[in-house]
């Protein structure tokens, strides 16, 4: 789906920083004005990304020169990585986010992408999704306050609610909500117009947070990839994933391996929607769930597999 780069008004006081097209690593941030009360909701994959998105909105608000709040929706670099750049923010995230932050840290992206060119489909793979970033300079700065569940805030006289529905996409994601407003910042729970990604799961616990965000009823919904959006697209995320679990269950009774059902799986519904691969670390993550294993897929296997399923396409 075509959609503007840049900073877009969503409500009184509400922006969204959009990065089309919305696929591997281009994500979108989210800034809550009040007077001159700031918050921020994620920075961006790189110092270059950030600052750029940073100095759009000084232009549109001149109170974002000062950032008074950061919050992590979730712990994937590309929420996380431009956090240096507002180090005078308190940095605010769930507790299970603030401990992920600190197992892939940035030199460890900046080396794989450099080791890359001699890792065959995997390292061309790997450079399709990220080769476009520059991980170095960056000193990953972890939150100073954390929490569980639920936690509110308040921006000037605006009344936030950061809540926690992972793990899913990843251990902690938080969506950030303003209930007066009704405008919803979802993290990387929602995907507009992409097949989401369940690096943590269980699937079961996303499929809940889908629920938790139509019970929440939001009007706009700033997701953490692709245009802004509504609850016609939680709806549709929802399915996809209710769709995936009972296609899953049958191959996996029938003995394929997650791979194999991926390749067997018709998607034709969501044909739109780009990064395709995803679907085999979601079947995996299904299956992790049927088998009764807690322990989420390896990530340099799920993208050797992913590497798979796309070259196959
Ligand atoms: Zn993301």
């Amino acid at each position: 789906m075509r959609y503007a780069k840049g900073l877009q008004e969503v409500g009184d006081g509400f922006y969204a920083y959009l990065q089309p097209d919305g696929g591997w690593g281009w994500s979108n941030a989210g800034l809550v004005v009040d007077g001159e009360r700031t918050l921020l909701i994620d920075t961006l994959f790189d110092l270059h990304l950030t600052e750029e998105m940073l100095q759009a909105m000084r232009r549109a608000v001149p109170a974002a020169a000062q950032i008074d709040t950061l919050v992590n929706t979730h712990a994937n670099g590309d929420h996380c990585y431009g956090n240096q750049l507002v180090g005078d923010a308190v940095i605010v995230a769930s507790e299970r986010t603030a401990a992920e932050m600190t197992e892939l840290p940035p030199a460890a992206m900046a080396a794989l992408v450099a080791q890359a060119p001699q890792m065959g489909e995997l390292g061309e793979f790997f450079l399709r999704c990220f080769g476009s970033f520059d991980f170095d300079g960056i000193e990953l700065v972890l939150p100073q306050e954390t929490f569980s569940g639920q936690r509110a805030m308040r921006v000037g006289d605006r009344e936030l609610a950061l809540i926690e529905v992972g793990p899913a996409h990843t251990r902690g994601d938080t969506l950030v909500h303003a209930p007066a407003e009704r405008v919803l910042f979802t993290g990387d729970i929602l995907f507009s117009g992409a097949h989401p990604i369940a690096w943590a799961g269980p699937v079961s616990n996303w499929i809940a947070a889908c629920e938790r965000i139509l019970a929440l009823d939001p009007a706009v919904i700033v997701p953490g990839h692709g245009p802004p959006s509504d609850t016609d697209a939680v709806r549709e995320c929802k399915a996809y994933f209710e769709y995936l679990y009972d296609e899953a269950r049958l191959r996996h009774g029938e003995g394929m391996t997650a791979l194999q059902a991926a390749r067997s799986i018709s998607v034709d519904r969501w044909a739109d929607w780009g990064e395709g691969e995803r679907l085999v670390v979601n079947l995996a993550n299904i299956y992790a769930e049927l088998d009764g294993d807690p322990e989420p897929l390896n990530p340099l296997v799920a993208f050797q597999q992913m590497a798979e399923l796309a070259a196959a396409r």
